[in-house]
């Protein structure tokens, strides 16, 4: 990897002052498991590397709404996430999205930040070899290359999945973000926080290159329901070919409103009004599942390779949704 200089700043403001704005040229880093990754295979070589292990890493009640929710530290672990009591009693599809990520050692490293803001897996993206769509060449290798594990929304031009599972669940919950750049600290609505490639075509967000994430907050709870359901090749490290995650405001029985994200299937993740709105209204039994499903999965479209993750889609939405009314999952 080429060298470079390491900057460790004592606090949230003198690390957002050693970035710069030229994307690339100087990143921030976390827990360095994807970022380390990259510049081992010189995706992106910057010049200087700024340690934000030492921002804040407190999972606490948000001070600054007096109706209660969670604000969450960049620096948090995922571990601290899936096992946080409070987060696994009132937001649960965030913790066991949280448990199933990668390993024990992956979840002690990597930080929240980190996940939220990790690059996406795209082998073509990934490999030096290939100077795809997002590396600034003319062509997405996927469409007529190995596009197995690639997007079955989001119509391209490039066709790479998202893949943070704690993203899923925070917008289905409707959290937001704290960015911090040179002008001061910004709240940023997490649905809003990630950009497709026809409006972002070099990264994924609408952060700036001189901005870090600094906390992330969990709107409070009402009378709800939730859960997240994710299907994988095996149970093993590897990211999930889809996650569902599924919040529920409830009238009693009824469902007041709900929010359906997918995961893994589209660049960024994937809010499906068509399974909200069959939700609306209705009190949650398999057969409303299973339209709400196949609504989900309504505009999805497959390349040569991935028709299957259609089925797998719709099977993550139907058990997600039968998971958070607490009926059996079959
Ligand atoms: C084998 C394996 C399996 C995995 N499985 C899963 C999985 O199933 N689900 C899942 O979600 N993840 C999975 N991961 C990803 C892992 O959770 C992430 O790599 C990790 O969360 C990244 O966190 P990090 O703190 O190491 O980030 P880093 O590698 O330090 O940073 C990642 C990126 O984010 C940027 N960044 C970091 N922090 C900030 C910040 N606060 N503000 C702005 N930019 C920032 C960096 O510049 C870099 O581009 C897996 C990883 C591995 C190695």
């Amino acid at each position: 990897m080429k060298a470079f200089q390491y900057v460790n700043p004592a606090n949230e403001r003198e690390a957002v002052a050693a970035l710069g704005t030229e994307r690339n040229r100087i990143l921030p880093m976390a827990g360095g498991m994807d970022l380390l990754g990259l510049m081992k295979d010189y995706i992106v070589s910057p010049e200087r590397v700024v340690n934000l292990k030492g921002l804040d890493g407190a999972i606490a009640a948000d001070g600054n709404r007096q109706s209660g929710g969670l604000r969450i530290g960049a620096a948090a672990k995922v571990a601290d996430v899936a096992e946080h009591a409070e987060i696994r009693k009132l937001y649960p599809a965030l913790a066991s999205a949280a448990e199933e990520v990668g390993t024990p050692q992956i979840r002690n490293m990597g930080t929240v930040g980190g996940n939220l803001m990790q690059r996406p897996r795209c082998w073509y993206f990934r490999n030096e070899e290939f100077h795809c769509l997002k590396k600034g060449g003319s062509r997405c290798f996927a469409v007529d290359g190995e596009n197995q594990y690639h997007a079955i929304f989001g119509d391209g031009p490039c066709h790479i999945v998202h893949p943070s599972s704690l993203a899923v669940p925070l917008i289905a919950y409707g959290a937001r973000v704290r960015a911090l750049g040179p002008g001061g600290p910004r709240e940023i609505d997490l649905g809003e926080f990630y950009q497709l490639p026809n409006q972002n075509l070099y990264g994924e967000t609408v952060l700036q290159p001189n901005e870090i994430v600094t906390h992330v907050i969990l709107p409070p709870t009402g009378p709800q329901r939730s859960a997240s359901y994710e299907v994988r090749v095996k149970q093993s490290h590897d990211w999930p070919l889809a996650l569902a995650s599924v919040h529920l405001m409830m009238d009693r029985d009824v469902v007041r409103s709900a929010r359906v994200v997918l995961g893994a299937v589209a660049p960024v993740p994937w809010r499906v009004p068509g399974a909200e709105r069959v939700l609306a209204g209705r009190a949650v039994n398999e057969a409303v599942a299973i339209e709400a499903a196949v609504a989900a999965v309504a505009g999805a479209r497959a390349m040569s390779g991935n028709a299957y993750k259609i089925q797998i889609a719709k099977t993550a939405v139907k058990r997600a949704i039968l998971k958070a009314a607490g009926l059996p999952v079959a």
